[in-house]
């Protein structure tokens, strides 16, 4: 017997837009903001910003806006690749919400070469591994939800602040003529520095002599000073104010 169903099943695809049910099960979603930063958007977000109708945009954990990609993934460290540009507060929000403090501070730890050239011209190139580990032990010690917010606030400061390697742009393209492992470097606070500008006015990795800040700046010996960290190379402050507010 023949069976005929198969004539009678639409051949044409209609054009749909993608069902919010195709967003990766995690509970939060990658999404690129104006500025090309990965941000993390809530599931619940991302299904409506996908929804009938949808621009594809939505806001995220830290509260800019960014938008879904068309074949949404998760906002998962380890699948994120290393180069990308990962919004501070969406990362250390969504490691305190997973209980994945310890993928974050992988992140912060430098390995390899990077490692090598970071420990030639720091006492500590660990330094804000180490200052992340302080902000996470104390908030232990003494947990309530203000300080939850306060240590995702020092949490993100401090890696903002971390310290990055300068080279010249032919080292970094290998054209260089210095031996293996000799090419000069520098180490610089990238947030407290002044960088060039593309055509788009971001900022474009170049760092501008008139305002480079060496580091660790003094955001990180203020931190380290205050959490009481040994090793770093970093004396304690001298008069600390600790409760001081604007008026
Ligand atoms: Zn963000
Ligand atoms: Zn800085
Ligand atoms: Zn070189």
């Amino acid at each position: 017997m023949n069976d005929t169903r198969n004539v009678l099943t639409p051949t044409v695809t209609p054009l749909v837009k993608k069902p919010a049910q195709e967003l990766p099960e995690a509970p939060f979603v990658a999404g690129i903001g104006t500025t090309g930063e990965v941000h993390a958007i809530p599931h619940l977000y991302a299904a409506r910003a996908l929804g009938a109708g949808a621009r594809r945009e939505s806001g995220t954990v830290c509260g800019a806006r960014a938008g879904v990609h068309r074949e949404p993934s998760a906002f998962d460290r380890a699948a994120l690749p290393r180069w990308a540009s990962v919004c501070p507060p969406c990362a250390w929000t969504v490691a305190v919400e997973t209980r994945t403090l310890d993928r974050e501070l992988q992140e912060l730890t430098p390995t390899g070469e990077h490692l090598a050239a970071l420990t030639r011209l720091l006492d500590d190139p660990l330094i804000v591994r180490h200052v992340c580990e302080a902000v996470i032990a104390g908030y232990q010690s003494e947990a309530d939800a203000r300080s939850e917010a306060c240590m995702i606030a020092a949490l993100v400061h401090a890696t903002r602040h971390a310290p990055v390697l300068l080279q010249p742009y032919e080292c970094i393209t290998g054209d260089c003529d210095h031996p293996d492992g000799q090419c000069p470097a520098d180490v610089a606070c990238a947030t407290c520095s002044l960088q060039g500008r593309s055509f788009d006015s971001e900022p474009d990795g170049t760092f501008l002599e008139i305002c480079t800040i060496t580091a660790p700046c003094q955001v990180l010996i203020t931190l380290v000073g205050h959490l009481g960290l040994p090793g770093c190379g970093i004396g304690a402050p001298g008069a600390a104010h600790p409760e001081a507010a604007r008026p």
